[in-house]
């Protein structure tokens, strides 16, 4: 017997998967748009192959045991645009755009003709994707360890049409030489998160070297602290994002390392998530 998509819905409620996921599940399956869940309610009685229901049962049980559904839609939205996610890259949270709007900020406050802006750990592509979108002047570069994270965050930039220039690079190490003049927007959402954080128990199904960052969470931290002066035109600035709880620690090595006007950011969440600084020497 054939199943119609009101049996497949009764089905995702007898797994526990939330009536939203499940929709979203079976519009995959039907190769429709995310958008499309109205047609869904309309089509009550439609009726579903025998490969589509089983390939609807197969994401149903993936979902039960916990995948995020980014990943069996194989989509996120981030800042208004759909990236294409995979495992192989952290799903862009609602909380990094607060860096975004931060970056947007300070290129416009910048007045720059064509602001140089660098993306470290890009993942998906979805900070740099987002900037050069709200901002087509700026010259967007991205970097990234990790060769399939870089193919997929390429992928997202021929789908949106953003021109944004994609490097392997383990943080600024690689773009030595690479660069004629410096960066004026170094923006990075690193992993941040403590190695023993029970939270982690969460986040099973993400690539783990996107996540933590040693014992206490700061490892990358402050290697790109470290790093970014040499690569900052004068008066450029650092944006990090980070845990929670690491806002002072952030803001005392920025200071640390000579960076100025060093301040914070909230996300949507009311938590200190982003802090930043200026760079105010020139280089010889
Ligand atoms: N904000 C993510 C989380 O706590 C972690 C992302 C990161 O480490 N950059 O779920």
């Amino acid at each position: 017997m054939n199943h119609t998509l009101a049996q497949a819905l009764v089905r995702a409620s007898a797994q526990a998967v939330d009536r939203l996921d499940a929709q979203l599940l079976m519009l995959k399956v039907l190769m429709r748009g995310q958008t499309e869940r109205a047609w869904l309610i309309a089509h009550d009685d439609h009726v579903l192959t025998p490969s589509q229901w089983r390939e609807f049962e197969q994401l149903l049980l993936s979902r039960s045991l916990g995948q995020p559904l980014a990943y069996l839609v194989g989509e996120k939205e981030f800042f208004g645009l759909t990236l294409t996610v995979s495992a192989h890259v952290l799903i862009p949270r609602p909380d990094t755009e607060t860096l975004v709007e931060w970056a947007l900020n300070t290129v416009k406050d910048s007045c720059l003709k064509a602001p140089a802006i660098v993306d470290l750990g890009t993942g998906s592509g979805a900070v740099a994707l987002a900037i050069k979108a709200n901002a087509q002047h700026a010259q967007v570069t991205a970097l990234d360890l990790s060769p399939d994270a870089l193919a997929l965050a390429r992928l997202n930039g021929q789908r949106l049409q953003l021109d944004v220039r994609w490097m392997e690079s383990n943080w600024l190490q690689g773009i030595q030489g690479l660069q004629t003049r410096g960066f004026d927007v170094v923006v990075s959402n690193p992993p941040y998160i403590e190695e023993n954080d029970p939270h982690l128990a969460q986040l099973l199904f993400e690539p783990v070297s996107a996540l933590t960052a040693g014992a206490d969470g700061l490892r990358d931290i402050r290697t790109i602290i470290q790093q970014a002066p040499s690569h900052l035109n004068t008066n450029g600035w650092l944006l990090l994002e980070h845990g929670w709880n690491q806002a002072n620690a952030v803001a005392q090595l920025l200071t640390q390392q000579g960076f100025t006007d060093v301040q914070s950011r909230t996300d949507l969440g009311g938590n200190t998530r982003c802090t930043g600084g200026k760079w105010v020497f020139t280089h010889t």
